[in-house]
């Protein structure tokens, strides 16, 4: 393998290198990087994060990531310059210096792979490459003479991909009970035989087994809940039951997770109960994402023939040499590199999904091949989905199988399941959503591109056949003129809102900057006010909304049983697909409806006396002070309520788990937030305590000299921790504004002393990405907000420290304070705090090996938190010169001083409603 002998360039935090075609390298200035990038092509890793460290948003030349996308598609590598190495099986660069090296051995030794026979990915490569070449695709020129051309011309991607199967109907699941040996039998088997004995384990298994025992009452499913401490392996623990269920009944049982993390982890682990294929050659384990998740073949293709001009159309290329390859066509999460959309806009990955609902189904040319089909049809015959949270409620409110719909449901990562029903629950009448159903409706105005298609060209055969029909789509277009069309936020700035719901929002703003006292007017954020007290002209306007939204609604019903009908008494040539159309036109049509609905009554009670099931809030959406959404929300107060009946009620066996369930000893939130009370189902309640040596493991420190508010002081804090430690320190902010405020002023510094430092909001990389790379360095740190609070999943080395910049506090929205008033007051606030808390330290301990500290910085931490940490962890409060002596790793793998000690340290168990912080403690 010869390195490429083209120049390369690298740029930190901690400077810019480049090296030559003849194999020198030397350092540069940012100018002088620039320069050069201008003038001829260099070689890069990944361009948008090179160019932020340069200050050139330009900066474009040889990405070896757009190239590794094009010889590898869908398949994994860190997008750092050791990850490369990895990757690829060349040395590691010792230093930043050292990178502009490995980008030209990279660069070799990927276009080597070209011309060896055994590229697995070469089918399709040399046809992408034709049309990268028309596009001026930078590598083309370096591929072209290295990628043959085939012997047979090569398929088209449409053609290649397989179709998926019709299958028959499932019979129900057999009544069957889970005997408690067998249970164990099954666990020992997925545990494996040399396995040691994990009586906790074996303890979580039987009480998850319960939950498949058969319903005794209709509308009462069992319902569980399990408090599972951190490494106790709950995973097989209700997989032992759930596979021996599905074995015995031929029912499927639906895992649910809040995170793409522990979807990953299921995926892994599941492998030990189910082989990869069955013997007919179907998926007994689906992962199962919404829709907006899955690659559309349709947007594809219109990318492909010029709907994408310019990086976009390059990226549609690419796209499409992964799509050939990808194992389920899922987008965000799946086995497209998360950095491919950042690499060119990550809205050219969102276009090629099927967001809006556009999808027509049986009509699609690719419908045989679509992958959200293929999902939701593997689903209906799996053992296993793995699902999330949003999606589980989604499916159980308007599944379109009624047969498929979840009724046996493990929700992992329990804790979140009242977040995710407040968000699936809700309702907001914005301008971004009303716009999105005019689209919906009338289709593609003026010169707006791609195959967007309004309700008349989608349902055009039906127009022609059905005269009723045809009357009811032109009736629906011109109502949904009443709503806002481009431009409509400018309109509304500039005081001329077009229609009646453009006046509405128009009154909405004005309301909200009328009223708004959050002191977020000044500093650019979002504005919100309360729905009360709008009488007068902000009457008349909401009544005339509502009016339009009925007028659009009506003809929409009338369309929708005008389908009905035709499905039940069809003419001869509604063939299996035209009905699987219709039928799928009817589905998101009803969806529509139901949208409607719920804004026309949210409008209506807007003028009548409020009701004390729902919280109800004007809302102007802004992001640096620059406005992008206007309208109005409801939120249930209590969103389990419909949760419960929607979710729970249907079910007939529910288990909810999560280390951080519970809020201390008590078990009155989790059976609240649970929703069993609305159907009056009272839960099963379990515990299990993690096997963990907490007070050996890990301390909490609680640093009490860094003044609230002060960021210089807290950027110091943070620049000598992770010095101290060594980097692998997670960093979490509660508000954006300060984590870049401390991200800019230490990064530098860190970056010379080989720490590098990654953060969320500040460079070009989603999320995902961020924590692989974090993962993949012992070197590196982590700042980011809620995201990663618990979607991170580290064990070892990597992440040694956590940081809090302050404890916590809930943000004082409408929303909070109306929950907080229903909920208790203060004690309410404490219980999200500490749950925010648990979540953040459970990031820390992840296997019996790890050793960590939770740091907080805050001068005032109450004393009844300290419940939210596992019981024998030892709590300190201390100075930050004390702090940064027990963190210091002395990089043989051990912290100095995590349970090194616990004497003097303030226990969690001991110190839960003591009033006053303990004075300090010494050093040990
Ligand atoms: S069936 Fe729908 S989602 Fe699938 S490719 Fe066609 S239009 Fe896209």
């Amino acid at each position: 393998m010869a390195a490429l002998p083209l120049p390369a360039l690298h740029a930190s935090h901690g400077g810019s290198w480049m090296r030559d075609g003849a194999g020198r390298t030397r350092p540069v200035s940012k100018g002088e990087a620039v320069m050069s990038a201008a003038d001829t092509p260099l070689l890069i890793l990944n361009a948008p994060l090179i160019a932020t460290r340069l200050g050139y948003p330009d900066l474009s030349g040889l990405d070896l990531l757009e190239l590794y996308a094009f010889m590898h598609p869908a398949r994994f590598v860190v997008p750092t310059p050791k990850g490369l190495a990895h990757a690829l099986g060349l040395e590691e660069p010792k230093d930043d210096a050292d990178v502009p090296r490995l980008l030209q051995e990279a660069a070799g030794a990927l276009l080597d792979i070209c011309e060896s026979p055994h590229w697995p990915e070469r089918e399709g490569a040399w046809t992408a490459l034709q049309s990268l070449t028309r596009m001026r695709w930078p590598w083309a020129t370096l591929l072209n003479p290295r990628v043959a051309r085939p012997e047979r011309a090569e398929r088209w991607l449409f053609t290649r991909l397989p179709e998926w199967e019709e299958s028959p109907e499932l019979p129900q699941p057999r009544q069957v009970t889970l005997e408690r040996g067998e249970v164990l039998q099954r666990l020992a088997e997925l545990t494996g035989s040399d396995a040691e004995q994990r009586p906790t384990q074996q303890a979580y298994a039987a009480e998850a087994a319960a939950a498949f025992a058969p319903r005794q009452s209709s509308g009462r499913p069992h319902v569980l809940l399990a408090q599972a401490g951190t490494g106790i392996g709950k995973t097989l623990g209700y997989l032992a039951p759930a596979s021996l269920w599905s074995g015995l009944s031929g029912g499927t049982t639906w895992v649910s997770t809040y995170t793409k993390a522990l979807q990953r982890q299921l995926r892994k682990e599941s492998r030990r109960a189910w082989p990869d294929r069955r013997a007919d050659g179907s998926r007994p384990v689906v992962v199962r994402k919404g829709r907006e998740n899955y690659l559309c073949l349709l947007n594809l293709e219109d990318a492909l023939q010029g709907g994408f001009a310019g990086r976009a159309a390059i990226l549609a290329q690419l796209v499409a040499r992964w799509a050939a390859y990808t194992q389920d066509g899922d987008m965000i999460g799946g086995d497209l590199p998360g950095w491919l959309g950042t690499l060119f806009r990550q809205r050219g990955i969102t276009a090629l999904t099927d967001r809006r609902g556009e999808c027509v189904y049986a009509g699609c040319p690719h419908y045989r091949k679509c992958f959200i089909e293929r999902a939701a049809r593997a689903s209906a015959g799996a053992d296993l989905v793995i699902g999330n949270h949003a999606l589980v409620m989604i499916n159980a409110a308007r599944g379109r199988d009624h047969a498929a719909r979840p009724t046996r449901i493990v929700f992992d990562e329990g804790h979140h399941v009242f977040d995710a029903a407040d968000s699936t629950f809700a309702a907001a009448l914005t301008g971004s959503e009303a716009i999105e159903l005019r689209r919906w409706v009338i289709g593609p105005e003026k010169a707006s591109r791609g195959r967007r298609r309004g309700l008349s060209a989608r349902l055009a055969d039906v127009a022609s056949y059905d005269e009723a029909g045809a009357k009811a789509i032109e009736a629906a277009r011109a109502a949904a003129e009443a709503l806002p069309g481009d431009g409509w936020m400018q309109r509304l700035t500039e005081g001329e809102p077009s229609g009646p719901i453009e006046e509405l929002l128009a009154a909405v703003r004005a309301t909200v900057y009328a009223r708004d006292e959050s002191g977020g007017q000044e500093a650019g954020y979002g504005l919100e006010t309360e729905a009360a007290g709008l009488e007068g002209a902000f009457a008349e306007v909401t009544e005339a909304a509502r009016e339009a939204l009925g007028e659009l609604r009506q003809p929409l019903v009338r369309l929708g049983l005008r389908l009905e009908a035709l499905l039940e008494d069809g003419p001869d040539w509604l063939d299996g697909q035209g009905r699987a159309r219709i039928e799928g036109a009817r589905q998101s049509l009803s969806w529509r409806v139901d949208l409607l609905l719920a804004w026309e009554s949210m409008l209506g009670r807007l003028n009548g006396p409020a009701d004390p099931e729902f919280v109800d809030w004007l809302a102007l959406d802004r992001s640096e002070a620059r406005e992008y959404d206007v309208g109005i929300h409801r939120h249930w107060l209590d969103p389990m309520k419909p949760f419960a009946s929607v979710v729970l009620e249907p079910a007939h066996g529910v288990v909810m788990t999560s280390a951080t369930l519970r809020d201390g000893e008590s078990w009155d939130k989790a059976i609240a937030r649970s929703g069993a009370a609305h159907i009056e189902v009272a839960p099963r309640l379990s515990e299990h305590l993690s096997p963990f040596d907490y007070a050996a493991q890990a301390e909490v420190l609680i640093v009490n000299d860094i003044p609230r508010g002060d960021i210089p002081a807290l950027a110091g804090a943070y620049a000598r921790l992770i010095e101290s430690a060594g980097g692998g320190v997670l960093g979490l902010f509660t508000a954006i504004r300060r984590l870049r405020a401390v991200y800019g002023r230490i990064a530098d510094r860190l970056a010379r002393a080989g720490l590098p430092l990654y953060a969320q909001h500040v460079d070009p990389i989603d999320t995902g990405t961020l924590v692989d790379i974090f993962r993949d360095d012992p070197a590196a740190s982590l700042l980011g907000t809620d995201a990663l609070r618990d979607g991170v999943d580290v064990p070892g080395e990597s992440l040694r420290l956590v940081i809090m910049e302050q404890v916590p506090w809930p943000r004082p929205t409408i929303l909070h304070r109306a929950r907080r008033l229903a909920g208790g007051g203060s004690s309410y606030d404490d219980s999200l705090i500490r749950a925010k808390l648990a979540q953040a330290f459970g990031r820390l301990i992840r296997s019996r090996g790890d050793r960590g500290h939770f740091v907080v910085l805050s001068s005032a931490f109450p004393s009844r938190l300290l419940s939210a940490f596992p019981a024998g962890t030892p709590v300190l409060r201390i100075s930050l010169e004390e702090a940064l002596q027990r963190v210091s790793w002395n990089g043989s793998g051990e912290n100095s001083s995590a349970g090194s000690s616990s004497g003097g340290s303030e226990k969690p168990d001991e110190a839960a409603g003591t009033a006053e912080a303990p004075p300090s403690q010494p050093p040990i």
